[in-house]
């Protein structure tokens, strides 16, 4: 067994430690499930195996309805004989699928790693699609494959489809903001009443709830990222004339505050309003979280890398609940993007980006933080020898971002605690 390796101290976000190695990380398929739900009138259509069937079937087995919006047309090995074979097999999936569910506007074909290994143009099929079948029906494609992408990596490629298609700014527009990044409905509507209230607007949201709501975009529209994991999104958004406004993340009464206030101050908003419209939303955060500080206060925490979000949440435990920050892991580290957290965090907190994840284990058992941020397959691992964990996957799941859910945030990371001194209890 090899020494475990105990991080040097300088490794800070301006020298983190870079890992090639192997990872343990969901692939991009998985975004599927948040993203179907938001998009009421898109379907997701996995180009994949039986494999990818069988994730989306049991991640999403708890939430399919009646009639999900998002399925996988299989690969066989029939297919993989020649080309031809699949995009006529594709064809028919679609056409069938679309005259059985005609409330279908949108359609979206989702690469996988099958379709990447027999190298399927999924862009071609896409051209194909919007241009023979379905005048109502826009097709759109990007991939969740587990070779290129992690499970949050896939809203990014889905929603830089998506930017690559929004209609350009019309002459003469006004300012405009877009949020990028999926939010709950009802976090998007605590948003849009204080952009409302601010005087700031038109805002759109992206991925708005309909496909045929798209919102304009150009020199005129500001971007506000409401998710830390969305580099290729704004990459295109950029490219396509946007501004971007950087900010700390909207997590926690802080990363909200300066998250609004980087929009206020581009739309010209009086601080003296801004203060006034903000108040009391920071107060109930404040007091919301404060209910939880003295479980959290001084416990050491260590985050495997997962969801990107690692940072901003290491940025809120560390300032408002007085969390102590062994290791922020991250599978990707975009430092124009995260330089708002990395102002507001210590100088030396060590950060590391991609992962081995042997190494990772090794330091994370030498350094037995009180808890631990991971992937679900590293989590059960670590609880068996006795390490309180958090599965990252929920904090994509559930709505923490915004003043209103700055207590639910805290007490997510409450949770394992409460947890794991009940089975003691018990035990
Ligand atoms: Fe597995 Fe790749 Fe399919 Fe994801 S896309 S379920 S990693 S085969």
């Amino acid at each position: 067994m090899n020494a475990p390796f105990v991080p040097a101290p300088a490794a800070g976000p301006r020298q983190p430690l870079r890992e090639r190695g192997q990872h343990e990380v969901f692939c991009g398929l998985t975004s599927i499930i948040w993203l179907h739900r938001k998009m009421q009138d898109a379907f997701f259509l996995i180009v994949g195996s039986r494999t990818c069937a069988h994730l989306m079937q049991s991640a999403a087995g708890v939430m399919i309805f009646a009639e999900p919006r998002f399925a996988t047309a299989v690969i066989d090995e029939r297919d993989l004989a020649g080309m031809a074979d699949v995009h006529d097999e594709l064809d028919k999936v679609v056409a069938r699928l679309l005259r059985r569910r005609p409330e279908i506007r949108m359609l979206v074909l989702v690469g996988s790693c099958p379709s990447e290994v027999i190298k399927l143009d999924l862009s071609k099929a896409a051209e194909r699609l919007n241009r023979i079948n379905f005048p109502a029906v826009r097709v759109i494609n990007y991939s969740g494959s587990g070779i290129e992408t992690t499970f949050t990596q896939g809203e990014d490629n889905f929603l830089a489809a998506l930017s690559r298609d929004l209609p350009a700014e019309p002459a003469g527009a006004g300012p405009s903001l877009i949020v990028a990044g999926a939010l709950a409905d009802v976090v998007e509507d605590q948003f849009r009443r204080i952009f409302d209230a601010l005087g700031i607007g038109p805002v759109a949201f992206l991925p708005p709830r309909a496909s045929t709501a798209l919102p304009h975009v150009g020199p005129n529209t500001k971007m506000l990222l409401a998710q830390p994991f969305l580099g290729e999104t704004a990459k295109v958004l950029e490219g396509r004339g946007a501004v971007h406004l950087p900010a700390a993340f909207p997590l926690g009464e802080e990363g909200t505050t300066a998250w609004l206030k980087a929009a206020a101050d581009a739309f010209g908003v009086d601080p003296d309003h801004f203060d006034a419209v903000t108040k009391a939303g920071r107060a109930r955060a404040r007091t919301a979280v404060e209910k939880h500080r003295a479980t959290l206060a001084g416990k050491r925490i260590f985050f495997f890398p997962d969801s990107q979000l690692e940072p901003s949440m290491a940025r809120f435990l560390a300032r408002e609940a007085a969390m102590e920050i062994v290791e922020i892991g991250t599978p990707f580290l975009h430092r124009h993007h995260l330089a708002g957290e990395f102002e507001l965090l210590p100088e030396d907190v060590f950060v590391s980006e991609g992962q081995d994840v042997d190494c990772q284990l090794d330091r994370c058992r030498a350094a037995r933080p009180d808890l631990v941020v991971c992937g679900m397959g590293l989590a059960n691992p670590l609880e068996a020898e006795g390490i309180t964990t958090k599965w990252s996957i929920e904090l994509v799941f559930t709505p923490v971002q915004g003043y209103e859910q700055a207590g639910d945030l805290a007490e997510l990371f409450v949770r394992p605690f409460s947890r794991r001194a009940r089975l003691q209890v018990e035990a």
